[in-house]
């Protein structure tokens, strides 16, 4: 307990924050606590598409609402490019990504929030051999993952997690055709460069985590520990992230229900 954890709370505001994700917090909150640490606010704003400002305001709202505290930011993606680019150049420069001009669906799903993209299909390799000599923009650039090799950490929550590069994901999106990072590579760099110790995040982001450790590893960065929050479903056993019903902070919120109540069954293990 000597202060030094760091952890974070990072919402996209594509909509209204829902219960699995403000459960999520909630655990991430109890655990910079109990260590006695900081807990960061970073506003993932990146997708330009579905981001909003009204979004934002009712992300913050609803989060104080719900009980959480943080003690840094709100940082904003949107505000932090010098950083990414900074990134992108020096996995280019090294020869670790391509541009890939494959078909407009891999460019939609890169839009995507990271959990509605997380089962994408292993990526063929069909752009591997392209020039990385291009402009970065009107273009999707992949990192090629080190076919075979064994990715392994030891999750606070779920104990050891191993997948292996090019059988359980593929060459990943690490630039989209718009000109924004992806999720993988601005993560990384924010987690990296917001000094945090330990990710808190749903069990859905498994494989995006083992992505990221590659990208720690090339990057030169020192990986955070990991915590994955198993997946909150609803009666139904439906995971509350896909249902897109009545499950909003908002709604819950306008239907009496108080946060005490809604936090649940939610805990730091
Ligand atoms: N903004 C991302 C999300 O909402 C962050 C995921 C994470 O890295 O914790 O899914």
């Amino acid at each position: 307990m000597d202060g030094s954890y760091r952890g974070r709370l990072a919402p996209s505001p594509t909509g209204y924050l829902h219960l699995g994700h403000a459960r999520t917090f909630w655990i991430a909150q109890q655990r910079a606590e109990a260590a006695g640490g900081a807990l960061i606010l970073r506003d993932d704003d990146l997708d330009r598409a579905r981001c909003r400002p009204e979004f934002v305001a009712a992300m913050i709202e609803d989060m104080q609402w719900f009980g959480l505290r943080w003690s840094e930011g709100p940082y904003h993606q949107s505000e932090r490019m010098t950083l990414y680019i900074a990134a992108f150049e020096r996995l280019r420069a090294r020869g670790l990504i391509y541009p890939c001009t494959c078909s407009r669906q891999d460019v939609l799903r890169a839009l995507s929030a990271p959990h509605e993209g997380e089962d994408e299909p292993l990526y063929p390799g069909t752009c591997q051999d392209c020039s990385p000599d291009r402009a970065r923009e009107g273009v999707n650039w992949r990192f090629r993952v080190p076919e075979g090799e064994t990715i392994s950490f030891t999750d606070g929550a779920l104990g050891l997690h191993t997948e292996i590069a090019g059988r359980d994901f593929g060459d990943f999106l690490i630039w989209r055709k718009d000109d924004q990072p992806s999720y993988q590579l601005a993560c990384t760099v924010d987690d990296d460069d917001l000094r945090i110790t330990e990710v808190v995040r749903g069990a859905d982001l498994l494989t995006s985590t083992c992505r990221q450790l590659l990208l720690y590893r090339t990057l030169g960065y020192k990986a955070p520990a990991f915590f994955h929050c198993p997946l909150v479903t609803d009666a139904d056993g439906v995971r509350l992230a896909k249902r897109h019903d009545a499950l909003s902070l908002r709604t819950l919120r306008e239907q009496g229900r108080s946060p005490g109540e809604l936090r649940g069954g939610a805990s730091s293990g």
